[in-house]
């Protein structure tokens, strides 16, 4: 069974880097405004979270780490932040089956915080010789999560890793784009014993600061910024040929969508696109987005150059393609054609306005 299990976890947890996307998710639930990343080896020998978040409840945490545990869905109403692709309690207990899982936690309830350590979906002991249950231990408000030894048992996913350099570098791709995303938090990744970190936002940005801090003057210089609404509301309900939905009930859904987007002019000319897509606060792919944004670049920019994009969608999360694992990082979603038409023409005005 516990094969099984770990087989299951890989198909989650890929790699050192997407352990760290559901954690980092799960800091920013929390509320936290500050996540520090601390690295050994790419991620496989030591992978650490801490956050200022709400902290985990110590009654909360014999249960943890069994899979389909979710706090979230209690807040099933509060769509803003909710997607359906998202929250299903299975990061933690992915990790617990396929590393050696370490959480200390402390709610500003608390008068200390607690540690408990994971294997195997359920509490293990923090020592040898020692019981399971929590111990009591000094610590901030927030949680502190730590991933060793990732995929230490299951040596197929462990040998599908690169090095330790590039795990590294896939870590601080996706701090890089979580922290422009999330301006408001302060993001720091570092690998332990560095004295300095390789990633450093401080709290209470913008977007466009956070840009040109993680990325530089010379293309935040460049920088356009639009917010895409549908061309007109209230047409095209949603269709029925979306045919995952079929079990639901007949509720509408919300047709509305809004989309910021910071992107470069002309002007700017890099060898490689780099494309940072947010569906509803979650960093995923949607390939068609960007092939369409790459067609409209083409026939603006120089031959060979590429741009940079970020794009922040939001969307009923109803209209996103439940049937699409959370971590499948490619996602649909309905009206899918239409959205991307308009975003792309809208991009393509301001591009095209701001060269005249
Ligand atoms: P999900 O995010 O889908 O709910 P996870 O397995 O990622 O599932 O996390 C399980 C639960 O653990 C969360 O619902 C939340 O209650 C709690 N949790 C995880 N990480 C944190 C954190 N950094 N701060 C506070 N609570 C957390
Ligand atoms: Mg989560």
């Amino acid at each position: 069974e516990s094969v099984i299990n770990r087989i299951a976890a890989g198909e989650i947890i890929h790699r050192p880097a997407s352990a760290l996307k559901e954690l980092i998710e799960n800091s920013l639930d929390a509320g936290a405004t500050s996540i520090k990343v601390t690295v050994k080896e790419g991620g496989m020998k030591l992978l650490q979270i801490q956050d200022n978040g709400c902290g985990i409840r110590k009654e909360d945490l014999p249960i943890l780490a069994e899979r389909f545990t979710t706090s979230k869905l209690a807040t099933f109403a509060d769509l803003s932040r909710l997607t359906t692709y998202g929250f299903r309690g299975e990061a933690l207990a992915s990790m617990s089956y396929v590393s050696n899982l370490t959480v200390v936690t402390k709610t500003k309830a608390d008068s200390c915080a607690w540690k408990a350590c994971y294997a195997d979906g359920a509490l293990t002991p923090v020592k040898a010789g020692a019981t399971s249950d929590p111990k009591p231990c000094a610590g901030n408000d927030g949680t502190t999560i730590t991933v060793e030894n990732l995929f230490y048992n299951t040596p197929t996913r462990l040998s599908a890793l690169r090095g330790s350099s590039e795990e590294y570098t896939r870590i601080i791709d996706v701090v890089t784009r979580y922290a422009i995303h999330n301006p408001l938090v302060s993001f720091t990744c570092k690998k332990t014993g560095s004295p300095s970190p390789d990633v450093s936002t401080p709290s209470s940005s913008t977007t466009e600061q956070a840009i040109r801090l993680l990325y530089g003057q010379t293309l935040a210089k460049e920088l356009l910024h639009v917010t895409v609404i549908p061309a007109s509301k209230g047409k095209g309900k949603a269709s029925a040929a979306h045919q995952d939905a079929s079990d639901d009930e007949d509720e509408d859904v919300d047709d509305s969508w809004s989309a910021e987007a910071h992107f470069t002019n002309a002007n700017y000319q890099a060898k490689k696109m780099t494309f940072l897509l947010f569906i509803n606060h979650r960093l995923v792919e949607a390939s068609r987005i960007k092939r369409a944004l790459e067609a409209v670049y083409n026939g603006v920019l120089a031959k060979g150059a590429a741009p940079f994009v970020y794009l922040s969608l939001q969307i009923d999360p109803r209209s996103v393609d439940v049937n699409v694992h959370p971590t499948k990082k490619e996602v649909h979603f309905l009206d899918e054609d239409a959205i991307i038409e308009r975003i792309a023409d809208v991009v393509q005005d301001a591009l095209i306005g701001q060269s005249q």
